[in-house]
């Protein structure tokens, strides 16, 4: 039995129900989980441990729920800077057909440290690629000594350009071997129980890389186990085009036809869903990962975020890969969310509007996005939220870094509209991964400089 006590943070955001922030206040933690959550006086004074965090704001860790790990070895490539998603695809696929193991678990330690620094818990990835002998066992070893919680998913890509799909032949598997790796995965690896570290997820990668079966056959399987349900959806106009070609319907259509509706699904992106189609999702549970960084790199268009809000329906923020972020930056995601949110209220007339029901996101909604929004779409009750019973997953920031200067008349406001910082702490299940913004479980520059070895030998050969 190992205790932690936290105190004397200067506010300790909840995310209860009640939405909660403790002035002057702490967590006391057993076992990584929380026991008690007050201010400090009324915490047991008594622990194996503790960490003093004056002059700190404590949140709920965050929680990511769309990534591609590898794709930190292809930020910037020349090549795919100013494209549109096909073409950034099309230029990018012939290099990620190159990946090695090896390139998948160094990767993964970058993303899954970028993220930590940033105040990330817990995380999903979608790995859709397996050449040259690489698995999803690869990121899951990674993350694994990283020490992060993480929604491992089994992405897979079988609609080849000879049978109509974007992708290149070299990086499309077929329906069975897929089927099979995905169960070996949920076998050997998923674990539904509170306080998980670890949960499996089948993710064909998108309506324009997959075939019908294949959406189809990952459904039953994913029901037949429990576990969740995830994909790229409604990204783009082209997407759009694709699937009223392809399949007779758009995006969310083809989803209710293929089973893919429920609340063991979540959709990246889901920019363009219309009103019909937004009740669908508030009505079965389907959850949206938004990802404003990506979307605006790649121009592709802005969620309707307010909106499906306003219809109950589960939002969480995903940072999404780095080749289109280009970066893991939870807090800045947040950030980005929030701006880009008032950006569309703008442009569809705010400032002309006499609604008094038309509401600008504010800051403590962009933090619920990053927390209790992304636990709601990966399924979980036991994160996002500091309360007794749950994981004991928390992020500290300092408020004493210049960026706060003067923003501390509302300390948890300013974490959103200052410029975000890397975090000074971030601890899983009781255990500290970041100190002093320094992560704990790698050393960083080894790790910048075998990444940049990986990803130059990458791009070397082409
Ligand atoms: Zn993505």
């Amino acid at each position: 039995m190992k205790t932690l006590l936290v105190k004397n943070a200067t506010v300790v955001v909840t995310m209860n129900d009640r939405r909660q922030e403790i002035p002057d206040g702490g967590l006391f933690i057993r076992d990584g989980f929380i026991e008690q959550v007050g201010p400090s006086k009324e915490l047991p004074q008594v622990a194996d441990e503790i960490l003093d965090l004056t002059g700190h704001i404590i949140l709920p860790g965050f929680v990511n729920t769309h990534h591609h790990f590898y794709q930190t070895l292809t930020r910037a490539v020349p090549a795919a800077q100013d494209a549109n998603l096909f073409n950034w695809l099309k230029t990018l696929y012939p290099i990620w057909a190159r990946l090695t193991p090896q390139d998948i678990f160094t990767s993964a330690q970058t993303a899954a440290s970028e993220l930590a620094l940033s105040g990330c818990t817990t995380a999903s990835d979608h790995l859709y690629l397996f050449p040259n002998g690489s698995r999803l066992d690869d990121e899951i070893d990674a993350v694994r000594e990283i020490g992060i919680r993480l929604h491992a998913s089994r992405g897979s890509m079988s609609l080849g350009e000879s049978s109509g799909g974007l992708p290149p032949d070299s990086v499309v598997d077929d329906e069975e071997t897929i089927l099979k790796d995905s169960q070996r995965l949920i076998q050997e690896y998923h674990d539904p129980n509170p306080g998980s570290f670890l949960q499996i997820v089948l993710a064909p990668c998108s309506p324009f890389s997959v075939s019908k079966e294949l959406m189809k056959g990952s459904a039953v399987l994913a029901r037949q186990y429990g576990v969740h349900l995830h994909t790229h959806l409604a990204e783009t106009e082209d997407e759009e085009e694709f699937c009223l070609h392809l399949f007779g319907h758009r995006p969310v259509g083809y989803m209710q036809e293929v089973d893919w509706v429920g609340n063991d699904v979540w959709f990246a992106h889901a920019v363009y869903v219309n009103p019909e189609e937004t009740k669908v999702f508030a009505k079965t549970g389907c959850g949206v990962a938004h990802c404003p960084t990506s979307n605006m790199r790649l121009a592709s268009g802005i969620a309707p975020i307010m909106e499906y809000l306003a219809a109950g329906v589960n939002v969480g923020i995903g940072v999404d890969g780095s080749a289109s972020n280009d970066g893991s930056h939870l807090l800045a995601e947040a950030r980005q969310s929030m701006l880009l949110a008032r950006l569309k209220e703008g442009i569809t007339g705010f400032s002309l509007s006499n609604d008094p029901g038309r509401k600008l996101m504010t800051a403590r909604q962009a933090l619920w996005l990053a927390t209790r929004g992304g636990a709601a779409v990966l399924g979980r009750k036991d994160i996002g939220s500091l309360e007794p019973g749950n994981c004991a997953d928390f992020t500290a920031i300092d408020l004493n870094h210049l960026e706060y200067a003067g923003a501390l008349h509302d300390p948890v406001a300013a974490v959103i509209f200052a410029q975000p910082v890397k975090v000074d702490y971030t601890v899983v299940a009781g255990k500290t991964v970041v100190k002093n913004a320094m992560m704990t479980t790698v050393d960083e520059q080894v790790l910048v400089q075998n990444h940049n070895r990986h990803a130059h030998k990458l791009l070397a050969a082409l």
